[in-house]
């Protein structure tokens, strides 16, 4: 199944943060890379502290989607991610945007994820991955939140050798 996940980070060394995320997230169980988006930088929305780094990944893979939710929250952990309070700056975040077009609202996960029409900072790298998956009025719709390219997909991405 394709599964575009959003990653972000604003403390410590945040790029290398996401290096290692997409890393661990193509190592995971039954999972292949696909594509990953630039790396961009934006001001926190709904959150503290300085700017994020962003992008967005795809996977294929044959987790079912609370397997990677659970998978994702480990690579968290490991990143030393804290949850003092709600929002609060994060080493790592991982959030699955889409699962093919699985549509689901439970307890703990919700797909498409609630909250990714609002946010420049998972539609523009999303539109990049999967422009079919985003429409032209969602992009207008947060055209004015602050958001800028910081290094392009091949810059940023260097993984290992794709298992086969
Ligand atoms: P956060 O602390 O911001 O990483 O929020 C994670 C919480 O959101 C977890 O408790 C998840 O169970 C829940 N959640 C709901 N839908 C999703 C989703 N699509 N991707 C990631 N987490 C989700």
């Amino acid at each position: 199944m394709n599964a575009f996940i959003g990653l972000g980070a604003n403390l410590g060394n945040a790029r290398a943060a996401l290096v290692s995320a997409v890393r661990a997230l193509s190592g995971l169980p039954d999972t292949r890379f696909v594509k990953g988006s630039s790396l961009y930088a934006s001001a926190p929305v709904d959150a503290s502290g300085p700017d994020y780094l962003n992008a967005v990944v795809q996977l294929d893979t044959a987790l079912e989607p609370l397997a990677l939710l659970h998978a994702m929250q480990a690579i968290e952990n490991a990143a030393g991610r804290e949850r003092p309070y709600p929002n609060a700056p994060r080493t790592l975040d991982l959030d699955i945007l889409l699962y093919g077009t699985l549509e689901l609202s439970g307890t703990n996960l919700t797909l498409p994820h609630p909250r990714m029409w609002q946010r420049a900072f998972v539609l523009l790298p999303l539109s990049e991955v999967a422009p079919e998956r985003v429409r032209p009025e969602q992009l207008t719709a947060v055209a004015r939140q602050r958001i800028e390219r910081v290094a392009q997909a091949a810059e940023w991405i260097a993984l290992p050798e794709q298992k086969q």
